[in-house]
C-alpha cells in the first residue's frame, strides 16, 4: 500500500505562525504541528482532523499505511519519530504495539470515563475510539432469527453445508477467536471450532463477499463485522441478509475496536492528549463511528440511523487486549482444528 502525507489546517497554522513572527505580545505560540500514524483510512479520519484544526488551529499532518508497517516504521524511527499518536485498526495491533514499548500511558480522566474499560489498555497505553462488532448475518429468505443464538450453535449439523467463513488467518478472525480463549478457555473454542469445521464451510477471503455469497445463495449464514452490512444497506436497503446479535443469553456479541495511543518518543504530548481526549468526546465519537457504520466507543454517543435499527446489543465485555495476548494461541488453535 503505497504512503499518503496529508497536511490539515496548515493554512490556518500559517496564519498563526504569521501573527507570532508579527510580534503580537500576548498571541499565544502557534501549536507546533501533530503528526498521526494511522492505519484507518484517510476519509475515515480526515473529517475529524479537520473539524478539530477549525476550532483549536492545532495542526495536524497524517501518515497512513497498514499497520505493521507503521509499526516497524516506529520501531525504525526510535526516539528520532515524528509520530505523536498511532491509529489501528484493530486492538491486536494496539496490544502488539504496546508490547514493543512504542506506546507511553496516558493518565487521563477523560479518557478513562469516556471509554468503557474493557475497549482500552489496563495499561492505559492504548484506548478504543469504535467498536466493530463481529457477528451472525443471515439470509433474510432462507433462515428465521428464531433458528439462531450463539457463534457456538454455528457447530450444530443443522448447518451443515450452509456457512460462510473468512479464512482463519484474518486479523478479524484471529481476534474473534483470541477473546473467545479469554473467556471460555482454549479446550471449549477448540471444541466449537472443530464443529464449525465439521459442517464444511465455504472460506471466503473478505466480508463483503461473505455477505454477497450469502445474498446470492451460496450459504445461508456467516460471520462477518457489522459496518460491511451497513455499508451494502445504505447503497441498497433490500439486500436479502440481516444482522443477528450473537450470544445476547450468554457472553455477548464480540467485538474489537478501532483505537489509538499516544507513541512513546511524542514531541507533542501534552497537544497529542489533548486530540485523542477530543476523538472520546461524544460529539467526535458519533462522527467518527458515524463516517463507517460502526458503533462509538463512548456509550454516550449517538448512532448511525440505519444501524440504530437492528437495536442495542450486549458486547462481550472480555477486555480486548485478549486480541494480543491469545493471538498466537487462536492461530495454533486454528491449525488444530483444521480452520484454515
Ligand atoms: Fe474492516
Amino acid at each position: 500500500m503505497s504512503e499518503r502525507v496529508f497536511s490539515v489546517g496548515a493554512a490556518r497554522a500559517a496564519i498563526a505562525f504569521a501573527l507570532v513572527i508579527a510580534g503580537l505580545w500576548g498571541c499565544s505560540r502557534a501549536p507546533t504541528e501533530l503528526v498521526v500514524y494511522s492505519s484507518r483510512n484517510e476519509q475515515l479520519i480526515k473529517p475529524m482532523f479537520d473539524r478539530y484544526t477549525q476550532d483549536t488551529d492545532q495542526a495536524i499532518k497524517f501518515v497512513t499505511d497498514d499497520a505493521g508497517p507503521l509499526i516497524e516504521r516506529l520501531v525504525a524511527e526510535g526516539a528520532k519519530s515524528p509520530a505523536d499518536l498511532l491509529i489501528t485498526v484493530d486492538a491486536g495491533d494496539l496490544w502488539h504495539a504496546a508490547e514493543r514499548n512504542l506506546l507511553r500511558p496516558v493518565d487521563s480522566p477523560i479518557l478513562r470515563q469516556n471509554i468503557p474499560a474493557h475497549l482500552r489498555d489496563p495499561g492505559n497505553r492504548w484506548f478504543g475510539l469504535s467498536v466493530r462488532a463481529r457477528t451472525i448475518v443471515y439470509s433474510t429468505e432462507r433462515v428465521k432469527p428464531e433458528e439462531l443464538s450463539t457463534y457456538e450453535a454455528l457447530a450444530d449439523p443443522k448447518w451443515k453445508n450452509r456457512i460462510c467463513l473468512r479464512t482463519s488467518t484474518y486479523v478479524y478472525n484471529q481476534s474473534f477467536l483470541a477473546t473467545m480463549i479469554k473467556r471460555s478457555g482454549e479446550p471449549k473454542v477448540e471444541q466449537v471450532v472443530k464443529g464449525w469445521v465439521a459442517n464444511n464451510p465455504t472460506l471466503i477471503n473478505g466480508d463483503t463477499k461473505i455477505l454477497e455469497a450469502i445474498a446470492a445463495g451460496q450459504c445461508d449464514v456467516g460471520l462477518t463485522n457489522s459496518y460491511y452490512l451497513g455499508r451494502i444497506l445504505a447503497k441498497d436497503p433490500a439486500f436479502p441478509v440481516a444482522a443477528f446479535w450473537a450470544n445476547q443469553q450468554t457472553t455477548g456479541t464480540h467485538v474489537n475496536i478501532s483505537g489509538a495511543g499516544i507513541t512513546a518518543n511524542a514531541k507533542n504530548r501534552a497537544n497529542a492528549v489533548k486530540l485523542l481526549e477530543f476523538l472520546t468526546s461524544p460529539e467526535a465519537q458519533q462522527s467518527f463511528a458515524d463516517s463507517n457504520f460502526e458503533y462509538p466507543a463512548n456509550p454516550q454517543a449517538g448512532v448511525n440511523p440505519l444501524i440504530a435499527k437492528w437495536g442495542k446489543f450486549k458486547q462481550d465485555d472480555t477486555n480486548i487486549a485478549a486480541a494480543g495476548e491469545f493471538q498466537a494461541a487462536a492461530t495454533k488453535l486454528a491449525d488444530r482444528a483444521g480452520y484454515k
